[in-house]
């Protein structure tokens, strides 16, 4: 008779990664992290995660939330207007982003911002006017960008390359095209991050991009609560399940984990110009 299993799912600890590193990009002052920030905090930590890279959704969130990591100095952040917000966005947005970065230290790039073609919930050249508005603004404050793409592949790289972002510093988040699209960002001199979904089995196509990035090209996030990693896929996604995309990586690179985990860590270092936590 078949009765339901509970499944028991590997703990991120298990990777056994030996050295602290690096998860890019996360969304930790979200609703869904609101009851228990601590221990999430706590289990990135014991699973080698040492530093995160916060993401807030405009300045206004920046505002109201960048308060809840006064106490972990570990944290870096990001922050832009994403796409699906562009239809809220105002100029005054620039103006607050501009006083926040030469204002505080902690915050390290302008992001994410780009192309979101999949809702398209805001019109397509209103999105493209506040995408084009944060590029200037980044180049201004000679910070790197975390570019959102999705299902708008082909105008986020028409963009960058009429902006003049060619070798300029960029992150491509979340990462799920295929070999092609790889080459093309990783020929203009960028970064590119690879999110939990490269562990679902089905994910051929972005594992086989995945083999073809330069390792010293490559970072590592989870984008959490969104897009949890195996074994965790269908629960909230934390910081700490980013061991479990570094441990596929590894695999696909034909490297021990603690290896590629390590030279990840060092390029995000490198990438957002990171020092040690007072910074
Ligand atoms: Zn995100």
């Amino acid at each position: 008779m078949a009765k339901k299993k509970k499944k028991n799912r590997a703990l991120p600890q298990s990777v056994g990664i030996n050295i602290p590193g690096v998860e890019t990009h996360a969304h930790l002052d979200l609703e869904d992290f609101s009851e228990d920030l601590p221990e999430i905090m706590q289990r990135a930590k014991e699973s080698g995660v040492g530093r995160i890279g916060n993401v807030f959704l405009g300045p206004q969130a920046y505002h109201q939330n960048k308060g809840l990591f006064a106490d972990y100095p570990e944290v870096f952040f990001l922050l832009g207007v994403h796409p699906n917000d562009s239809g809220e966005f105002v100029e005054e947005d620039i103006e607050s982003m501009r006083a926040a970065f030469k204002a505080d230290p902690r915050l390290k790039a302008v992001g994410e911002i780009g192309l979101d073609f999949y809702w398209d919930s805001v019109p397509y050249d209103v999105q493209e006017d506040v995408f084009r508005k944060q590029l200037v603004l980044a180049e201004e404050l000679g910070v790197p960008v975390a570019i959102h793409s999705r299902d708008a592949h082909e105008r986020t790289l028409e963009i960058l390359e009429e902006s003049g972002w060619s070798g300029k510093p960029l992150l491509w988040h979340c990462f799920g095209g295929d070999t092609e699209t790889a080459k093309r960002i990783i020929d203009h001199g960028w970064y590119i991050s690879i999110p939990g979904p490269v562990t679902y089995k089905k994910n051929e196509v972005a594992q086989e991009a995945v083999k073809s990035i330069p390792l010293d090209r490559m970072v590592l996030e989870t984008d959490c609560p969104f897009l949890t990693p195996e074994p965790w896929r269908g629960k909230r996604n934390e910081p700490a399940f980013v061991v479990f995309t570094a441990a596929k990586v590894a695999e696909l690179k034909g490297l021990e984990v603690n290896e590629l985990w390590k030279v990840c860590s060092d390029n995000a270092h490198r990438f957002f110009n990171l020092r040690d936590c007072s910074d």
